[in-house]
């Protein structure tokens, strides 16, 4: 019997603009363009990562939206664009975040909040901030160098205390990485600095304001984060091509092959799928130096599990999201889209994200095993109590979720941006453009690449 073979018909088009992917970075380019463009998306919704899954069905379904995603508006256009898009409107909150320390919960950030734990590490803290600032008080000499890395640049800004106790044990769970490897500049920008009054407040209870760049945040008022790409989809003038993949790309006759059977000429082609996957599609066409380069690109997975649980809970089970620094629990962060939103969850229960990177090791081959060291965990934290009924715990991934700030990580990414970009070629976004940053960033990405692309700057 011979096998049915499905052969797509090849079919030749022609797009001023193509746009790999219809994440918030590719929709916010096609919305910004406007007109003659394709735009192609593999699953068949947008949002990529910013995407609401509905579990546990059979328990009345939770909205999930693959981790924790809140919204921090700093810029004009999209604190004008984004509420108007959405029929319902954005809902501010006021993030009540913590981090869980020798059995204490002290409030975000850590650095402006040591009070309340054992006196031992809020003295290390203070010790250690003071020598910091005020080296020559101790007897310490100035620093004279800029700080050659990640976790210099930390230990310079909060002394060694406060690196000791959160900074390096929380960041290096997350990235999976010695923060001697990463670079001093990393992250800068969501690294909450408070002044020395600040800190001593802070270790002494005093109430302050709350300080960083997510001390509030934004959220749909329906329909969940994926609500803000169905809008921006639904606004576009010609219409995402759902379920269809670029599979290769042709940079001499400028053409995208794609699942389809279509074959796209293209003038500008916008890619915001992961750089590493697009640089691999492009096979044998890479110059060995752009091979060498994307070699040396580096990213840690994020594996989480979405939860669901019947039951009224702690106190503590009622926080926005929870960091774990320490290194007997096996997750970085959990956070609760039912303490955000409680229309996530049906009555009477709650919804949970676990984090986890790095270090899971052969756990991943024992799931049964991993489920039940994340439930004794939460149990430990209290974020669960015994009485609480677990209803479901989904494992999910993020590939390539925290890219790797290394000392090669600038001049190669550099590297193979200006290579693509002399093939009239974006790569943009967190993933496509290999970066750090938020949903806000991917929006304004996309329309800086339009920009570019319509002449525009
Ligand atoms: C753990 C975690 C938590 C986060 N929390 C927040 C938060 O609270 N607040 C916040 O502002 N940001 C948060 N972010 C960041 C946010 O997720 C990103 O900024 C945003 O998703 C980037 O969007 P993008 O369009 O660049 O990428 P993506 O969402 O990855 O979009 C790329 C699209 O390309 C598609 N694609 C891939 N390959 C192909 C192909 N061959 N052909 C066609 N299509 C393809 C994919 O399916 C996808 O839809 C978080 C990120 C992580 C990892």
């Amino acid at each position: 019997m011979r096998a049915e073979c499905h052969v797509p018909q090849i079919t030749l088009e022609t797009h001023s603009t193509i746009i790999i992917g219809a994440g918030l970075t590719g929709l916010s380019c096609a919305y910004h363009i406007g007109h003659d463009y394709l735009i192609v998306e593999k699953e068949d919704e947008p949002g990529g990562v910013v995407r609401t899954h509905i579990r546990g069905k059979e328990f009345g379904g939770f909205a999930c939206d693959g981790t924790g995603h809140w919204l921090h508006l700093r810029s004009k256009e999209m604190k004008e664009l984004i509420p108007a898009l959405l029929p319902g409107g954005l809902v501010e909150y006021e993030r009540k975040a913590v981090i869980h320390l020798a059995e204490c919960f002290t409030p975000y950030p850590f650095q402006a909040n040591t009070y309340g734990l054992p006196r031992e590490i809020v003295l290390d803290c203070m010790l250690g901030l003071m020598k910091a600032r005020h080296p020559e008080d101790f007897g310490l000499p100035l620093p004279v160098n800029e700080p050659r890395n990640f976790r210099e640049g930390v230990e310079r800004l909060f002394g060694e205390g406060i690196c000791r106790h959160f900074m390096v044990p929380y960041n290096e769970k997350l990235l999976g990485v010695k923060l001697e490897e990463i670079s001093a500049t990393y992250a800068t920008r969501f690294i909450p600095r408070p002044s020395l009054e600040d800190v001593i407040k802070g270790a002494l209870g005093f109430s302050r304001e709350a300080l960083g760049y997510n001390a509030k945040f934004v959220y749909p008022r329906e329909g969940g984060i994926s609500a803000v790409p169905k809008a921006l989809a639904a606004s576009l003038k010609s219409p995402v091509q759902y379920g269809v993949s670029a599979t290769a790309v042709d940079l001499k006759k400028k053409t995208v092959t794609l699942s389809d059977g279509t074959i796209a000429t293209y003038r500008h082609l916008l890619n915001t799928m992961p750089l590493v996957s697009f640089l691999r599609m492009l096979g044998e066409q890479l110059p060995k130096e752009i091979r060498d380069a994307a070699e040396k690109l580096r990213a840690t997975t994020v594996w989480y599990f979405d939860i669901g649980v019947r039951g009224k809970g702690a106190a503590e089970s009622n926080h926005h999201w929870i960091y774990f620094p320490e290194p007997e629990f096996i997750f970085y962060r959990v956070g609760s889209y039912s303490a955000v939103h409680s229309d996530s969850s049906p009555a009477g229960c709650r919804s949970y994200y676990v984090e986890m990177s790095g270090g899971l090791g052969d756990f991943l081959e024992r799931p049964e095993e991993l489920k039940a060291r994340v439930i004794e965990d939460l149990r430990k934290s209290r974020v669960l109590d015994d009485k609480d009924e677990v209803l479901f715990m989904e494992l999910c991934s993020i590939p390539h979720a925290y890219v790797i700030f290394d000392e090669h990580y600038e001049a190669a990414r550099q590297t193979v941006v200006d290579w693509l970009d002399s093939h009239n070629i974006l790569t943009q976004g967190r993933w496509g453009g290999w970066n750090y940053g938020g949903m806000e960033d991917a929006l304004l990405e996309g329309r800086a690449a339009a920009q570019k692309i319509s002449g525009n700057p």
